[in-house]
């Protein structure tokens, strides 16, 4: 099986590029993924899979962070304005982006599901004639939007991956569930897919992200995500002449102001790290004026859930508290999350056993603590306390930026080894029967 997968993945590898490349081009951010994920449909039933898009992907109620509807509007003219097809962008209409493509195989066995993700950064991409994608006519056409973070790598790999399990379905037992999600940057996505439902049922969740190592290095127990909690709020004051009558102001830059450094000051945990930052504050309207108006963007990380928790419960304490202080309203709106998680060691020890056998990568490291959050981990949380088992592993891609940078760019050759490896962890569950 090995053998064949290996080479699947050789015959699969030009087209991957291609595809990531034009992924790259028409970049799209999170819930605006109408391009991209019309292209998904339509490659996952070219290769025979059940695919649900649109409302029945998601749940719509725990969307997270999805922009305004004229925004929405707009790229989705624009997707079909870059090719995709209108029918089919139709049907995800405000936003419902996710693509899930199943395939349940004639022998009875597990439940295997694989995330990933299709939305790029808000980041405009380098226009230096060194930059690859721009030296090789694949940068990103759309403005202030980059995949910087290696997810056009990622949708590309997971549809190789669809088509070399499509093409072992005779020798593959249980069902495979191929998930593309959007909206995972700011932890927005992922939540909305949990709620439907899709992973309920599955024995094995497996993720992965291009890093920033080698080509040849994997990752195969990635630990430490930080749970996250992402929020607005919204003061809502009462403006007035700054001279004539500011008694009758109720000032919502104050209660902001004082909001965001009591938030700065939420003490730390004994139980393991914490984070909290207020990245934006907005608010007035001009010199003369009592500020009527505020808003704040902050999020909140801990290491494990309650920890998290403790934090955005205190922050939103705080909220109310500067609110009630300034004797005027705020309004709070999540706009994004994650659980914290860990690999199941289980299968951390069958990544770690495929990825020596496979012979392709040159080291199969152990722990690599991410420190940072990523929404995998709703999937994790849930197919954990089911009792199954859920992993992440990075795969090297010799970046040539940090991610989130402008001059991103990963070597592309990590990307038949991802497919290799991918598709034979999915293959080796799909042939042993649950325990
Ligand atoms: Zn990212
Ligand atoms: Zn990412």
């Amino acid at each position: 099986m090995d053998r064949k997968i290996a080479g699947l993945a050789k015959q699969w590898e030009e087209q991957t590029i291609l595809r990531r490349r034009d992924i790259h081009k028409h970049a799209e951010a999170g819930w605006t993924e109408f391009r991209t994920a019309a292209l998904v449909v339509k490659a996952l039933k070219a290769a025979g899979y059940d695919v649900s898009f649109g409302a029945d992907a998601l749940e719509e109620g725990s969307m997270m962070g999805v922009p305004h509807k004229d925004v929405l509007a707009a790229h989705m003219k624009r997707a079909v304005a870059q090719g995709a097809d209108p029918e089919v962008v139709a049907r995800m209409e405000g936003g419902k982006t996710a693509v899930v493509g199943v395939m349940r195989f004639a022998k009875p066995g597990p439940v295997v599901a694989l995330r990933f993700d299709m939305d790029c950064n808000d980041v405009p991409e380098s226009a230096d004639p060194h930059h690859r994608p721009v030296k090789e006519g694949f940068a990103s056409i759309n403005p202030n939007c980059m995949h910087a973070c290696g997810h056009d790598a990622h949708t590309a790999v997971g549809l190789g991956v669809a088509e070399i399990l499509a093409a072992l379905k005779d020798e593959l037992a249980g069902t495979v569930k191929l998930i593309f999600q959007p909206a995972e940057e700011g932890t927005r996505g992922a939540k909305s897919i949990v709620a439907k439902g899709f992973v309920d049922d599955v024995d094995f969740m497996l993720g992965a992200h291009v890093g920033a190592d080698r080509v040849g290095h994997i990752t195969y127990n990635v630990t430490n995500f930080l749970a996250t909690s992402k929020f607005d709020a919204e003061f809502i004051g009462v403006p007035a002449h700054a001279g004539a009558s500011p008694e009758v102001g109720k000032n919502a830059l104050l209660a902001a102001a004082s909001a965001a450094l009591n938030i700065q000051a939420i003490p730390r945990h004994s139980q393991g790290v914490s984070r909290v930052n207020v990245g934006l504050l907005n608010a007035g309207t001009g010199r003369n004026v009592i500020p009527g108006n505020a808003v704040l963007k902050v999020e909140t990380r801990g290491q494990t859930t309650p920890i998290a928790d403790f934090v955005k419960t205190a922050a939103f304490r705080i909220l109310r508290g500067a609110a009630q202080m300034y004797d005027i309203d705020v309004v709070i709106t999540e706009a994004g999350g994650a659980a914290s998680g860990i690999n199941s060691p289980e299968l951390a020890a069958r990544l770690q056993a495929i990825g020596d056998r496979l012979g392709i990568f040159d080291e199969v490291a152990g722990v690599y603590p991410i420190n940072g959050s990523e929404d995998f981990t709703y999937y994790m949380e849930r197919v954990q306390q089911n009792g199954k088992q859920a992993a992440f592993l990075m795969y090297g891609a010799a970046t040539t930026a940090a991610n989130h940078n402008s001059a991103f760019e990963i070597d592309e050759a990590c990307m038949v080894k991802a497919l290799q490896m991918l598709a034979s962890c999915a293959a080796e569950l799909l042939t042993k029967p649950v325990k």
